[in-house]
């Protein structure tokens, strides 16, 4: 048997649970939580785009 995980299309950060986390000097920063929907831990990071600045991607389920 296989177990479907169910996928959201667009998690719902659980914003209370938010932690932020750097790794090195050149690191922006990666903040994780879990979602509320599917209770999955998640997590996003910052990136510096050249047009726009600092962004954050979309939350994606931590590997
Ligand atoms: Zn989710």
């Amino acid at each position: 048997m296989t177990t479907l995980v169910k996928e959201c299309e667009k998690h719902t950060p659980h914003n209370e649970a938010i932690s932020y986390y750097v790794s090195n000097l050149i690191d922006l920063g990666t903040e994780f939580t879990f979602c509320e929907n599917c209770e999955q831990d998640i997590s996003r990071f910052c990136y510096d785009d050249d047009e726009r600045g600092l962004r954050w991607s979309n939350w994606s389920v931590t590997k």
